[in-house]
């Protein structure tokens, strides 16, 4: 069986974004760019799966500008068998992403689709969503456990009560959440393979897609400053300034 993992170049989470003095956006200029922690983690499974002999192969795909061969090169040092690049403007959004991806699946026939639950730029979490929608596959959303079993995936899912197990048939799209583990560092021996894995270049014409917007952006805005926050010396003193300050109790 084949697992494709999507894999989408975003700002690093450790930079401090800053909006555009146009208010179009947010800068990308001279950004540290990275893959997307969530999708670090969808790789991560596709590899523990394949090591567990679940699987034969590790496919990633990018969509977004040359630059997402990067990115893809990153989820190969960590150990995925070879990679297909969509070349795409930045703010593909993600109903194209999902169309897209629709078409590669088509091509590759993978018994599995992990991918991020949502992508740390635009906060999104729709495309696997959508994806699963347009295949016609079963979804599972913010999974914290992923078991295969034959042609059913056991999913541990993260939901505001706690966790919800259910049982999918595969083919099956399935978004990671944080806590399913713990994404492996490449080594440097594996950063030098992957340097020779190929990455395929696949157009959005080629694949027949009409990525057009369907979103526009009106404005983009720094978040308000927040005030300084005080320290409080004991519980009682906490207590009084919520109940008379805050009146919040
Ligand atoms: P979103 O719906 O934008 O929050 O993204 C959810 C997940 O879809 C991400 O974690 C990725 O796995 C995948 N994804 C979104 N955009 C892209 C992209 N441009 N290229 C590859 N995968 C993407």
């Amino acid at each position: 069986m084949k697992i494709l993992v999507p894999v989408k170049r975003v700002i690093d989470y450790n930079v401090k974004v800053r909006v555009k003095a146009d208010q179009s956006g947010v800068e990308l200029a001279n950004v540290k760019m990275a893959m997307n922690p969530f999708d670090e983690i969808a790789v991560e499974q596709a590899l523990r799966i394949k090591e567990a002999g679940q699987a034969d192969e590790v496919v990633l795909v990018s969509v977004g500008p040359t630059q997402s061969q990067e990115t893809i090169r990153t989820g190969l040092a960590m150990g995925a068998d070879r990679g297909i690049h969509i070349e795409a403007a930045h703010e593909t959004e993600p109903l194209a992403v999902a169309k897209l991806l629709k078409a590669v699946i088509e091509r590759e026939e993978p018994g599995l689709v992990l991918c991020g639950k949502q992508a740390i730029d635009d906060d999104s979490n729709q495309t696997g969503q959508m994806l699963s929608a347009l295949l016609g596959w079963s979804q599972a959303t913010f999974a914290s456990g992923v078991e295969l079993a034959g042609d059913k995936a056991k999913i541990i899912r993260e939901v505001d009560g706690g966790l919800e197990h259910i049982t999918v048939s595969m083919p099956t799209v399935v978004s990671v959440d944080l806590r399913l583990n713990e994404p492996r560092y490449a080594s440097l021996p594996n950063i030098m393979k992957a340097k020779k894995k190929p990455i395929d270049s696949v157009s959005v014409e080629e694949l027949g897609v009409d990525i057009t917007s369907r979103l526009q952006v009106l404005k983009v805005e720094e978040p308000e400053a927040r005030a300084a926050g005080i320290k409080v010396g004991s519980v009682n003193e906490l207590v009084e300034k919520l109940k008379n300050e805050a009146k919040v109790i």
